[in-house]
């Protein structure tokens, strides 16, 4: 079904006379929405400019605020309504300015790399020895004490670099698909406890958590006056398929690097030592090389920059925009993804394809002068990537009063959220959340998409993206199932979220499933069934 775009186009009009009868929605029109969708697309170019010509879009940084004015800029041109922007307090944006870093001895050699996320900078170029810190607790790294002062230092062993055998590309085969059919199986009941094992007499102190020798280890790096750290990544080439499902693929190396924090976007935290990850081969060669008594010097370069939060509203926005309603203008249909990326590639993957999708469900409906009963409104959210902060945010200010526990009273009017932030493949279905009224008629919406990879309803609850805001609250909030494809493998976080793994007929897919599906939610003459609220 993948990439058969041509065969889609010829099936279109046979297929959207088959959609079953929803109350209050006209096939016809179902046709028209996709009939735009998939033949007159936008979608591609949409990503084109949101990803490549501006950027990554890293929370409170000007990346994001272009993206910005770029969409908003097109939602006026469309015609759309109540565009604006919601500001919400979120502290300093960062984003790279440089980085380079090259082998000095054994022999000049350019070094795949990244800044970690927060890093502060490096003064201007170095050109160090590399020290290999081998030290898991306090009096380990004590013995350093004195010999770090300017040097590069490296903490993580190599980690073993597999061929590319495992799983890379995750094309849901039928094993997944029925995982994904079905409830999670319940949890095994806790083992009565074991009885307490004598404590020992050796351990007067309580041990440390990771977490904690990790403080205690910046802590000494700075107080060192450590030049640099450098690592490479996590300690395993693993990655789960997301959702709470088993499904695994291997990280692909070579190049493609998963960087993670490396300072704060509050800016009274501790300060710490400028960071980067290398690829993994690269550093591996560092440890190999001083573990053989080789000497290694390097030339790094790491410069970074801080954005300040000085605007008293808040650093971080979301963007609004709506197509009003008619007869039932009060309830709304909210599509959303985080428009928020990491800041190492141009985050076509997480979340450009999602914010895409979104936009153009958008774009087609106003383009065929479509005017829903319900509004329907675009919602992209910033800060995803720090916890659902935009959305929480969103739900927060008008849905539900958090120091009471109680909805407010638009909490009535929101029909249905509909997420997608998996990356860039093929809509399959959606995740019910539980919801066994709304599976029902997200089952008869779906008839119209089977021709286009639409295959069914999950009763599983999933989490990790801003839906969760609104199923948090007692609304209606659901995320689209999506072929994962390589977003675990490669592109999810990495440097290589980048346009040239996005497919492009999955993408057109997308974009009509959304504005399919807000057409139903829009129109049909029931309202969905809620979840009851939890006490
Ligand atoms: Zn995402």
């Amino acid at each position: 079904m993948k990439r058969s775009g041509l065969a889609v186009i010829a099936l279109l009009f046979i297929a959207a006379t088959l959609g079953a009868q929803v109350p209050g929605v006209d096939q016809a029109t179902i046709a028209r929405i996709r009939g735009e969708a998939i033949t007159n697309s936008q979608a591609m170019e949409t990503h084109w400019w949101l990803s490549e010509a501006i950027g990554p879009r890293a929370t409170g940084t000007p990346g994001y605020q272009a993206g910005a004015d770029w969409v908003m800029k097109k939602f006026a041109e469309w015609g759309l309504a109540n565009i604006h922007i919601e500001r919400f307090p979120f502290g300093q944006g960062w984003s790279i300015d440089r980085f380079s870093a090259h082998l000095l001895t054994p022999n000049a050699a350019p070094l795949i790399g990244m800044p970690r996320w927060y890093s502060p900078s490096t003064k201007g170029t170095i050109t160090s020895d590399v020290v290999y810190v081998k030290a898991a607790s306090e009096a380990e790294l004590a013995k350093y004490k004195g010999q770090l002062t300017g040097k590069i230092v490296i903490l993580q062993a190599a980690r073993p670099v597999r061929m590319l055998q495992g799983r890379i590309v995750l094309e849901m085969t039928e094993a997944d698909w029925a995982e994904a059919m079905k409830l999670p199986d319940p949890k095994p009941a806790a083992s009565p406890a074991s009885p307490a094992s004598p404590a020992s007499p050796a351990s007067s102190a309580p041990p440390m958590t990771p977490q904690q020798f990790a403080a205690l280890l910046q802590r000494f790096l700075v107080a060192e006056g450590v030049a640099a750290v450098l690592d490479r990544g996590s300690d395993t080439d693993m990655s789960a398929g997301g959702s709470d499902l088993s499904w695994q693929t291997q990280r692909v190396d070579g190049g493609t690097i998963f960087p993670g924090n490396g300072g704060s976007r509050d800016p009274k935290a501790p300060q710490q030592v400028p960071s980067a990850t290398l690829a993994v081969e690269h550093y591996n060669r560092l440890v190999r090389l001083i573990e053989h008594g080789q000497p290694v010097r390097m030339e790094l370069n790491i410069q970074t920059r801080f954005h300040p939060e000085t605007d008293p509203a808040g650093h971080a926005f979301n963007i609004i925009a709506d197509i009003p309603g008619s007869d039932l203008a009060d309830q709304v249909v909210i599509l959303g993804a985080h428009f928020d990326t990491y800041p190492y590639a141009t985050g076509a993957t997480d979340n450009t394809t999602g914010s895409t999708a979104m936009i153009e469900a958008v774009r087609v409906i106003q383009q065929l002068g479509l005017k829903p009963r319900r509004t329907i409104r675009v919602a992209l959210w910033a800060a995803e990537e720090q916890g659902l902060i935009g959305s929480r945010e969103y739900v927060a200010r008008h849905y539900w009063d958090a120091k009471t526990s109680t909805p407010k009273p638009a909490h009535a009017n929101v029909q249905a959220y509909f997420n997608l932030d998996n990356g860039t493949g093929r809509i399959r279905g959606i995740w019910g959340q539980n919801n066994t009224g709304a599976m029902k008629s997200f089952e008869q919406w779906g008839v119209a998409l089977k021709d286009l990879g639409w295959r069914s309803v999950s009763p599983r609850s999933v989490t990790s993206t801003d839906h969760g805001s609104f199923d948090n609250a007692g609304l209606p909030g659901f995320q689209f199932i999506q072929e994962r494809l390589e977003y675990n493998s490669r592109t999810h976080h990495s440097n290589m979220d980048t346009y040239d793994h996005v497919q492009k007929d999955d993408v057109i897919q997308q974009g009509a499933v959304a504005a399919v599906f807000a057409w139903y939610a829009a129109n049909t003459s029931e309202r969905l069934p809620r979840k009851p609220l939890a006490k």
